[in-house]
Formats: C-alpha cells, structure tokens, sequence
C-alpha cells in the first residue's frame, strides 16, 4: 500500500464515522488532484477511489490522456475562463465552480450531444468576500433559475469555500449558511441534491451540515509542492 492509499482508506473509515455522528449518509470522496501525478492518481483509483477533482484545464487534459484506461469520474472545480468552457464541457463530468449566467450559457451550448448532461453545482461566495470568485447569495436564485432551464446542464446543487476560520465551532457557519441556500431553492421545486463543501481543513464542520461531496487534497496526497508559476494556469 502506497501512503495515499492508506490516507485515503483511512479517511472513507473517518467520513463514515462522522456521517454517522451527524445522523446523515457519508459524503462522496472527492479526491483534488491538482499538482498530483498521473501515477498517484492510479494508485488511488486501484485503492477504489473514482473521483478526481482538478483546478487547472491543461494540467487536467494532460492527466486525463494519461489514464484514458480508467474509469474516472473528472470534476473541473477552478475557475472558469470563458474560452476554457468548451474544453470544460467536453471533457468534465462535473463542474463544481459556475458563477455567473454567461458561462453556464456557453457550457448549455458546447456539451457534446453524445455526452450525458454536465452536472453542475453553483458557487456561491458564502462569505460575501471581496476578492472571491462565486455567485453572491443574493443572486443566487436567479443564477439558478437561469441554469435550471438549461437542457444540457444538470443542476445538482452548490459549492463554496469558506474563508478560514480558527475556532471550530465557527467553521459551522458558512455550510449551514450554504445548507439553508439550497433548501430555499429547494422550496422553489429545485431538487437539488448535492452540496460540495468540505476540504481537509474543515470537513468535520462541513459534514455536520450535511455536506454531500467533500474536496480533499492534502489529507489524501500530504501537502502541496509550493505554487509556481506554473500553477496559475489555467
Ligand atoms: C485545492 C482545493 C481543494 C482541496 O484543498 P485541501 O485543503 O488540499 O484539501 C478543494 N477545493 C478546491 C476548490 C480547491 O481548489
């Protein structure tokens, strides 16, 4: 066993023991793949994981050619340029990071028909921060009310990431916050059934408030080489 495939076995037995401490079902394991070698990836896909999550679109379509032979699952969860969106839609399941109308519009137009519809989730910046990407939650309703009517996207549900916060209890406050955006939009009949909130830093707040796919990268692959400019690709 490589020490990824022991964090992550480690961490299905830890998500299943928190889910159940909050009386909900365990969240999807959403392993963050970004700076991680197509060799790591494999080891962790032949530990059972299905689910990568990727932040930069060529590093990503590298990654992907290099494991064609798998069976994965590729959430894109970065920011999104407009003139990434075709690539995004061609070769993504999941896109976990729309926040603004005009890119779920390019993403409607460009999915392949062959392909089944791009799952979305909505980012929303929970915490109203200046320099954060993400949909504000006022406008939420009506981002989501534009993207339900999309016919090759799937709105499944809404993504943030908090700002950091020391006390733990205080980390509760933007996944209830996220939790009571989707069940408002629920109550619109928008059948949303996914909130991707949750990293390695506070997935135990995050799954109390019944996070339903948490993003994990340090606390399956250890920390992150330092940024290069390299990384700012997207
Ligand atoms: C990098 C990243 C993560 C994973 O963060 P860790 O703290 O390494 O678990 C999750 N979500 C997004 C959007 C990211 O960019």
């Amino acid at each position: 066993m490589t020490h990824c495939q022991e964090h992550y076995a480690r961490l299905l037995t830890r998500l299943g023991t928190l889910a159940t401490a909050a009386g909900r079902p365990a969240p999807l394991l959403l392993a963050v793949s970004k700076t991680r070698t197509p060799e790591e990836i494999r080891a962790l896909a032949a530990a059972g994981c299905r689910d990568f999550g990727e932040n930069y679109l060529q590093e990503a379509l590298d990654k992907q050619d290099a494991l064609r032979d798998l069976p994965l699952t590729w959430h894109f969860i970065g920011p999104i340029q407009s003139n990434k969106t075709r690539a995004i839609a061609t070769h993504f399941d999941w896109v976990h990071s729309v926040d603004r109308v005009r890119i779920a519009q390019r993403l409607n137009e460009q999915r392949p028909a062959h392909l089944p519809p791009l799952q979305v989730c909505l980012q929303v910046n929970i915490d109203d921060e200046a320099t954060k990407s993400g949909v504000l939650a006022d406008d939420l309703p009506a981002l989501a009310a534009a993207v339900v009517q999309m016919p090759r996207l799937c709105l499944r549900g809404l993504m943030c990431i908090p700002e950091p916060r020391e006390a733990p209890q205080d980390r509760h406050i933007p996944f209830a916050k996220l939790r009571y955006c989707m069940e408002n939009l629920n109550a619109l009949g928008l059948g949303l059934d996914s909130l991707s909130m949750g990293m390695s830093d506070d997935l135990e707040a995050a799954i109390a408030e019944g996070s339903t796919i948490v993003r994990i990268g340090t606390a399956l692959f250890g920390a992150r080489p330092p940024k290069t400019s390299q990384d700012t690709r997207s």
